[in-house]
């Protein structure tokens, strides 16, 4: 999407969303549909970035989603569905058929997209924050390609820019507290899902059938003590010993990306702005889903802003939740998993 002819301006809006991905279009979609002017920054291409995500989701997250976009668009992604999961720890497997959704996220991504344009939303793509000037309502932005800068005043700001969040980085002084996930396209190798826990880390390795092809990742939620390049090579050696297990050989480039540890949620930075998402670091710290969070905070952000419950008390019991995840990761994953384990027979 070029943004010719409207640079070079001052912008003016009442939401300023940074961050075109779910959690932001969501958000901008339930604004403009109730007539107020949205502008979100997107800093790739908004229609062919593709986020890397496993896409699985619980019931929960389905029903999230319908109740921002509707069913029908929720139908017209056709998700897969209620394939079976075999869980496997400490080399026993654990079978259960979970009523899972799956489906590539650059279609879920994209639907939200396309809603929120259709609404009438305001986009500018390739385009990102430099600073921030909350109190005054005042961002300077850039055009990524033109190098051109532009300001935007607004009301409220709202950094929906996931794990890495500038606008959080920005307002806060702080790097947001990250984890990390790698992925790579597989060879297709059989039609159940397996995830498989790490023994000595919180996290998991998966592989996921998807249509023909399938994907294997790694997930390392264990945040204390590593670096970025030691938990890089923390999830490859993961990855590897897990594809050697499975007998699959990566055939794709494998591609890794942050997301939040979930141990440093913010919800709101002054009386002007506002996290959703990852980048206000929602997270289940064991399971690494931040799909579902992305579009509840959404919600309830819109919610707070056309009159209803205050955000951060709304989002009271998820963010407790979260925080108490991630702070006992480690023990709640081990617990569940020896629990299941403790009560023998897996089903079948
Ligand atoms: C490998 C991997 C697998 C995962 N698998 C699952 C899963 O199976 N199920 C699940 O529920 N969750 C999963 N997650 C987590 C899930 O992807 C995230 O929680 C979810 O994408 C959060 O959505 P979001 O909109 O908040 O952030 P994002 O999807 O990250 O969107 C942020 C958007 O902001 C843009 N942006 C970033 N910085 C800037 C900036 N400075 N200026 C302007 N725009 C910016 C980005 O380009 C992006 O479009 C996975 C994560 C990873 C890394």
């Amino acid at each position: 999407m070029r943004n010719q002819n409207i640079l070079n301006m001052e912008y003016r809006c009442e939401y300023l969303i940074v961050g075109g991905g779910l959690a932001g279009c969501s958000l901008g979609y339930l604004l403009r549909k109730s007539g107020a002017d949205v502008l979100i920054l997107e800093r790739l291409d908004a229609k062919r970035k593709d986020k890397l995500c496993a896409g699985l989701t619980a019931e929960y997250g389905k029903e999230e989603f319908i109740s921002i976009f509707g069913e029908p668009v929720w139908e017209s992604m056709a998700p897969f569905s209620s394939f079976r999961l075999i869980e496997q720890f400490g080399g026993k497997e654990i079978c259960w058929t979970g009523n899972f959704f799956e489906m590539p996220r650059k279609v879920m991504d994209n639907t939200a997209l396309q809603c929120y344009l259709g609404s009438g939303g305001r986009l500018i793509d390739h385009a990102t924050v430099r600073t921030i000037d909350a109190d005054a309502g005042k961002a300077q932005c850039i055009d990524l390609n033109s190098r051109q800068e532009f300001d935007v005043s607004f009301s409220k700001i709202i950094g929906a820019d996931g794990a890495l969040s500038t606008v959080r980085r920005l307002l806060t002084g702080k790097k947001p507290d990250c984890a990390f996930a790698i992925e790579a396209d597989a060879p297709f190798c059989g039609d159940k899902g397996v995830i498989a826990y790490l023994p000595h880390s919180v996290g998991y390795n998966w592989y996921l059938p998807r249509g023909k092809d399938a994907t294997v990742g790694c997930i390392c939620l264990h945040h204390a003590g590593y670096d970025s390049k030691e938990i890089t090579s923390v999830c490859l050696k993961e990855m590897e010993d897990f594809c050697r297990n499975m007998g699959i050989t990566p055939t794709g480039k494998i591609r890794g990306a942050f997301l939040p540890s979930g141990l440093d949620v913010l919800l709101r930075s002054g009386k002007r702005s506002y996290f959703v998402g990852d980048a206000a670091g929602l997270i289940s710290n064991i399971t690494g889903a931040g799909i579902q969070y992305a579009l509840l905070s959404s919600r309830l952000l819109a919610e707070a802003f056309l009159g209803g419950t205050p955000y951060e008390e709304a989002m009271r019991l998820i963010t407790e939740t979260v925080l108490k995840m991630a702070k006992n990761a480690k023990t709640i994953q081990f617990l569940e998993c020896f629990t299941i384990l403790a009560k023998g027979t897996p089903a079948r």
